[in-house]
């Protein structure tokens, strides 16, 4: 995903007719932070080859009400900080109104980069209204029919070349930590504080029928602590608060969302993927998987975005109960595991039974101490120690007989950690000496169950 694209405009201008023309078919998430109104929709859009993320200001709720000026703008200034890029539509038909003027003086002053569109351009009875939209000073309108499809390879004419400066500003802008190797003092840094208030947040994923619902059910049967003005004993809650084994946690119950879903129209109208949508709000992924078939095309597809994601990810192996022949089958489900999804090697897999709780009490041991690895930071001082016995164990290759030097190693950020290696001719660094680090960082630092990335950075 190169860049966000927010689409910004009073209600009824054609925002989600847009939105929907863009993201088509494709997965839409929804902004689901418990206690936040549901009011941002994000989703993947697609334009001939670009690929980027739209945000829709339209709001789940009926928005047509315009006596909400407040509501209104406070969601369209919650867009326009998330964006990249701007897309302001007008209605060509209805003209300029005072509505636009005040949003077009939001965009002017927050926005990183505006483009005005005129929408409902299709036909001669939006003349005035493209002429008019000139008069809001953000620079030529583009004509376009969000109903129709009309104008949309204009809009690509405009993305495209700021699409290539975004890539190259992310390039650039990629994790660069100025190292400094007398800082270190050698003492971890402490993990943030899970209480009450912030508890560690949890999604449970998994097909229909995995038994999502009957673990979250038993997780909180067994620990009645719900605390919360969401949470409930109902099973529509969108997350559920609860102290599990002490940990406080909420975990988002995608079986619910598709409950409470049904309670609302427009919601289902976005035919929304709750997997998905729930893996964006969490730090530790529970996939949840039937050990009758295990490992279907669903489920390596959301464990597999959890992983891009940067989610610490555990696999948890259900119906354990029914299951007989328990020794190969687990010997089966490793391989199956190793093979299928090799990007999150090492990640815990624990069997349990949602139905009669067994395995449960691991689980909760297992997603504690993914978060915390997902969370921790490995000194400067240790990580240099042991690059040098990596290698001088199995030296980097030598690519047109120049070998590679690899200067020092720090850890430029956590959740998920990311390493920086400063090294000569970074570009040639081949991708196989890049995992030798990673699986050696996994197995000397116990980094299991979390993503871990890398970068080669040229430079002293
Ligand atoms: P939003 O409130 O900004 O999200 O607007 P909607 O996408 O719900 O659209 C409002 C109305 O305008 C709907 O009836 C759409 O069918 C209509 N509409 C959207 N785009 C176009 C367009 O390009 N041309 C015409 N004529 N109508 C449109
Ligand atoms: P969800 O769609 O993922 O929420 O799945 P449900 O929780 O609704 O469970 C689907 C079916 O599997 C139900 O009939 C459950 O009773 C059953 N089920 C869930 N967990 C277990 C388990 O651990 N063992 C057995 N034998 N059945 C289970």
């Amino acid at each position: 995903m190169t860049f966000s694209l927010a689409i910004v405009g009073r209600p009824n201008v054609g925002k989600s007719t847009l939105f929907n023309r863009l993201v088509g078919k494709r997965l839409a998430l929804v902004d689901d932070q418990p206690g936040v109104t549901r009011d941002l929709r994000e989703g993947e859009g697609k334009l001939g080859d670009l690929r980027f993320t739209v945000i829709d200001t339209a709001g789940l709720e009926d928005a047509t009400d315009d006596s909400l000026p407040g509501r209104m703008r406070r969601l369209t200034e919650r867009g326009v900080d998330m964006a990249d890029i701007c897309l302001f539509l007008i209605d060509a038909r209805a003209g300029v109104t005072p509505t636009d003027e005040i949003l077009a003086e939001i965009l002017r002053k927050r926005a990183k980069h505006v483009i005005l569109a005129a929408n409902k351009a299709e036909g001669s009875a939006a003349e005035a209204g493209v002429l008019e939209a000139y008069g809001l000073g953000l620079g030529e309108p583009l004509r376009l029919s969000a109903e129709h499809g009309e104008g949309m390879p204009d809009l690509y004419g405009i993305l495209q070349p700021l699409a290539d400066q975004f890539a190259e500003r992310a390039a650039a802008e990629a994790p660069e930590t100025d190292i400094d190797l007398s800082d270190d003092d050698d003492m971890d840094s402490p993990l943030p504080k899970i209480t009450a208030a912030r508890p560690m947040q949890i999604a449970v994923v998994g097909r229909p029928n995995a038994g999502k619902s009957t673990l979250i059910n038993k997780i909180m049967g067994e620990d009645r602590l719900l605390t919360g003005p969401e949470a409930g004993i109902t099973r529509d809650a969108i997350s559920v608060r609860i102290d599990w084994e002490d940990t406080p946690m909420r975990i988002f119950d995608t079986a619910g969302m598709r409950k409470k879903a049904k309670v609302q129209e427009k919601l289902e109208k976005l035919s929304v993927s709750d997997g998905l949508r729930a893996v964006k709000f969490a730090e530790v992924v529970v996939v949840l998987l039937d050990a009758a078939i295990p490992f279907e095309q669903q489920d390596l597809r959301i464990a597999d975005l959890a992983e891009r994601e940067g989610r610490a990810v555990v696999v948890a192996v259900n119906k354990w109960d029914v299951e007989e022949h328990k020794q190969e089958k687990l010997r089966d489900l490793k391989e199956a595991f190793d093979r299928l999804l090799p990007q999150l090697r090492g990640a815990p897999l624990v069997t349990v039974s949602a139905k009669t709780g067994r395995g449960l009490d691991r689980l909760n041991a297992a997603i504690v101490k993914a978060w915390e690895t997902w969370n921790r930071r490995v000194t400067t001082g240790q990580l240099n120690r042991w690059l040098e016995g990596m290698i001088s164990s199995h030296p980097p290759p030598a690519p047109q007989g120049k070998r590679i030097k690899l200067r020092y190693m720090t850890q430029a950020k956590t959740r998920p950690p990311a390493f920086v290696v400063k090294c000569s001719h970074p570009d040639k660094m081949p991708e196989s000496y890049s995992r030798y680090l990673v699986n050696g960082l996994r197995e000397s630092f116990d980094m299991q169950g979390t993503p871990i990335r890398l970068y080669m950075r040229g430079g002293a």
